[in-house]
């Protein structure tokens, strides 16, 4: 049933709604409450049928009016809310905004609708860069921009190491194309994310540049001798090396890559070092960890996610680059004649359309944007790094005492440790070997489901020594050690069951 049409008055000619915020508001706070108390129990797939059927309308010629809109989301998108922010919820590394974040994204879109030119949004969209970069040890004075994700961060960090990488031989290869460097050379081993080969591929160097690093004797991490091994053979065969990757955070296990030791091999080089820290940047926080980042004052970009540990809206990646200057050369388009997007103009200030604001375009990918930053500042302004730290602290634990409960367990076997907030295990059933076997692979493929049907605990998969294992990743700003506790219960309740058929 529709509620009482609060706006039947069409304000302007388009018939879109201009005023009446607050009553618009209004009417979408309860059945938000509802959602965010995460009590309906599982997500039943029947359900889509209904939703569906609710939404999949033809392309309305006239329009239907604010209440329709209003009716529809509060009956149908609100209550069939994707529960990625549910306390059991371990299975992206993506999850919901915390309160705060997700109601300066709501503000930003009204108030901060576009970064550029002198707003508080255009501010906030630098100083909470700033922030960023401090938090994370590669000090205040970095360049880079938020992005809209960690995809595009990775391709905005590894522009600058293209660009490094073409300097260094005389060429640019922002204007003469990705061609003017001789047989590029990028590595990382297979922890890298998929998302960091197809930045190659967009960037013109093409996924072949890509040289897969073997993992060390713990088959976890980047085996340094054969990457200075490789180096050294690619760089007497007439190859550049553009940039070594370390994964600060493999989304598999958690891993993080010996940074330094890749750094100094790089660096020794002069080749460009990148850290895809896009789930386990912020881990750096952490005294447990720390060490394994190394000096971040010294690495030459870093892409990390606030949309995800940080809990900001999605949408919100950052890439950071310790040479600013050089990062924008990286993406520079040229037109000197527009005026209006000379960074260089902060002429009369009479209006803020005049001055054109902090930051550079020359610094992103994409042109226009809501502060992002806006949100990013939110969140570290209502809980700071220590609230920071104490959620990723939470989270590590949270791995720690899966593998300390699935350790003490004959039914479940740890297979990576954790080193941030992934513990990756897989029940056992009695009598079973421990080895890879594809009949282990299709009970914990069940187990799996059963778990996430049951709804208290949403984990997702992952391969891992060859071996079908069960991933939570831990870091949802509402999730606790019970929930931790809960899964491995949960796991060993839909085991048993299953392995007793
Ligand atoms: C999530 C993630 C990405 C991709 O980032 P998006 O925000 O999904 O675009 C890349 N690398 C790592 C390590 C990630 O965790």
């Amino acid at each position: 049933m529709p509620s009482s049409n609060l706006f039947d008055q069409r304000p302007t000619t388009e018939a879109a709604m201009v005023t009446g915020l607050t009553a618009a508001v209004a009417q979408v706070l309860p059945p938000l409450e509802a959602f965010l108390r995460f009590e309906d129990g599982p997500d039943p797939a029947g359900k889509r049928s209904v939703w569906r059927g609710a939404l999949n309308e033809p392309l309305p010629i006239e329009g239907q009016g604010a209440q329709a809109v209003l009716d529809a989301l509060n009956e149908v998108v609100i209550p069939n809310g994707l529960r990625i922010g549910a306390p059991g919820f371990s299975g992206w590394i993506t999850t919901m905004p915390s309160i705060v974040p997700a109601v300066a994204g709501f503000v930003a879109s009204l108030v901060a609708a576009q970064r550029w030119y002198a707003s508080p949004g255009n501010f906030l969209e630098m100083l909470a860069l700033g922030w960023t970069s401090e938090m994370l040890g590669m000090g205040a004075g970095c360049g880079g921009t938020f992005t809209s994700g960690g995809a595009v961060a990775n391709l905005v960090c590894l522009a600058a190491a293209r660009q490094h990488a073409g300097e260094r031989i005389g060429v640019n290869p922002t204007e003469e194309g990705a061609g003017c460097i001789p047989k590029p050379r990028v590595y990382a081993t297979s922890s890298l994310h998929d998302v960091g080969v197809r930045a190659l591929s967009v960037l013109g160097l093409g996924a072949n540049a890509m040289r897969v690093v073997p993992m060390d004797a713990g088959r976890r991490r980047a085996d340094c001798d054969a990457l200075a091994r490789m180096m050294d053979e690619d760089i007497a065969a007439g190859c550049t090396p553009v940039a070594v990757i370390a994964t600060g955070g493999d989304v598999r296990t958690g891993t993080i890559d010996p940074v330094d030791r890749m750094m100094k091999i790089a660096h020794d080089r002069g080749v460009w070092l990148h850290v895809d820290g896009a789930y386990g940047g912020f881990g750096v926080l952490d005294d447990r960890v720390k060490h394994l980042y190394g000096d971040m004052g010294k690495i030459d970009s870093m892409a990390v996610d606030p949309h995800k540990w940080l809990a900001v809206p999605l949408g919100c990646g950052a890439a950071i680059v310790r040479d600013g200057a050089l990062q924008q050369r990286s993406l520079v388009i040229g037109r000197p004649d527009f005026h209006h997007f000379d960074p260089s103009s902060r002429a009369d200030v009479g209006s803020p359309f005049d001055e054109f604001g902090e930051g550079s375009l020359y610094s992103s990918v994409d042109f226009s944007a809501r502060s992002r930053g806006l949100t990013v500042w939110a969140a570290l302004k209502e809980i700071g790094v220590d609230g920071m730290r104490a959620r990723v602290a939470r989270h590590l634990d949270c791995a720690r005492r899966i593998a300390e409960l699935a350790r003490g367990h004959e039914r479940l076997e740890v297979v990576s440790e954790p080193e941030l907030s992934i513990c990756t295990f897989r029940y056992i059933p009695p009598g079973a070997a421990r080895e890879p076997s594809p009949a282990l692979d299709q009970l914990n493929e069940a187990v799996l489901k059963g778990v996430r049907a049951r709804g208290r605990c949403v984990p997702s998969s992952a391969v891992v020594d060859g071996k079908f294992v069960i991933r939570p990743a831990f870091v949802g700003p509402n999730t606790e050690i019970a929930d931790a506790e809960a899964l491995v219960h949960e796991v060993l309740a839909v085991g048993a069951e299953l392995a007793a058929r």
